[in-house]
């Protein structure tokens, strides 16, 4: 097993439709293998192949609270029930966030690591997941689905409820790479754990400013006409060429997660 580079956006790979597994063989096990090392690594819930530069129609979701990942191999919606609006984000554009529309419930099916069929009927943050990387292997991504006249932010910007969200994929982005290993409240009361995993073990440096860079010109993030301005968490997408940095020492260093989402 090995840690996969996560693609960013504009990566072309994303926008690319990924083939369908034909047999699920060791070869197949193998990339959820990695795929699942790098989704844990990342503290994410959901990760699509194409993620990681390999154009299969393999998906790994890690659930909060669950012991282990699960494998979707060919993976499909065969109904969805109802609409709302959530907050989401992804992987492939780590330190931010957006309010999409998602269905409340999906039915869906796929094969598992072992070739088994499997059928599923999801909620919440389950079908959110499932909806959003079953959009990755045909090439859509989160931001496609952003609700009119919304932009990204960053991550931890957006108004929530308690209840998870897909937001909790974020990583904080920092220019720090320490490996300070400490758990400290943050403003909220939460404890924060700062991982190990050191960022560019997932991400390559180059690709992050090229990503903040490109969603800017793309109108996916807003200018910000004062950049100096000191809003602590409250980045709103300002980077540009930057990498989002914050002046918090408890997020200094490395990839955030929340303790919740390392089981
Ligand atoms: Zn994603």
């Amino acid at each position: 097993m090995a840690i996969r580079r996560i693609r960013v956006f504009p990566d072309p790979i994303l926008r690319k439709k990924c083939r369908v597994v034909r047999r699920v063989d060791d070869k197949i096990r193998d990339l959820a293998a990695d795929m699942i090392e790098t989704l844990d690594a990342a503290g994410g819930i959901g990760l699509a192949a194409n993620q990681v530069g390999a154009l299969q129609r393999v998906v790994t979701i890690h659930m909060l609270g669950e012991e282990s990942a699960e494998v979707l191999v060919n993976p499909e919606i065969r109904a969805t029930e109802g609409e709302r609006e959530i907050i989401e984000g992804c992987l492939s554009f780590p330190g931010y966030e957006g309010l999409v529309k998602r269905a409340i419930s999906v039915k869906a099916r796929w094969l598992d690591e072992n070739g088994s069929k499997m059928t599923v009927t999801a909620e919440e943050l389950y079908a959110q997941a499932i909806e959003h990387e079953i959009d990755h292997l045909n090439g859509i991504l989160y931001v496609d689905h952003l609700l009119a006249h919304q932009k990204l932010v960053a991550a931890g910007s957006l108004k929530r409820e308690d209840e998870p969200h897909m937001h909790d994929v974020e990583l904080e982005i920092h220019t720090d790479h320490s490996d300070d290993d400490e758990v400290e409240p943050d403003e909220s009361g939460i404890e924060i754990v700062e991982s190990t995993i050191k960022f560019s073990d997932l991400y390559s440096d180059s690709s992050i400013s090229q990503m903040q860079y490109d969603l800017r010109s793309a109108g996916y993030v807003v200018d910000d006409p004062e950049p100096e301005h000191d809003t602590g968490h409250q980045h709103h997408g300002q980077a540009g060429h930057e990498q989002v940095e914050s002046d918090d020492p408890h997020l200094n260093g490395g990839v955030l997660l929340d303790p919740e989402h390392r089981h």
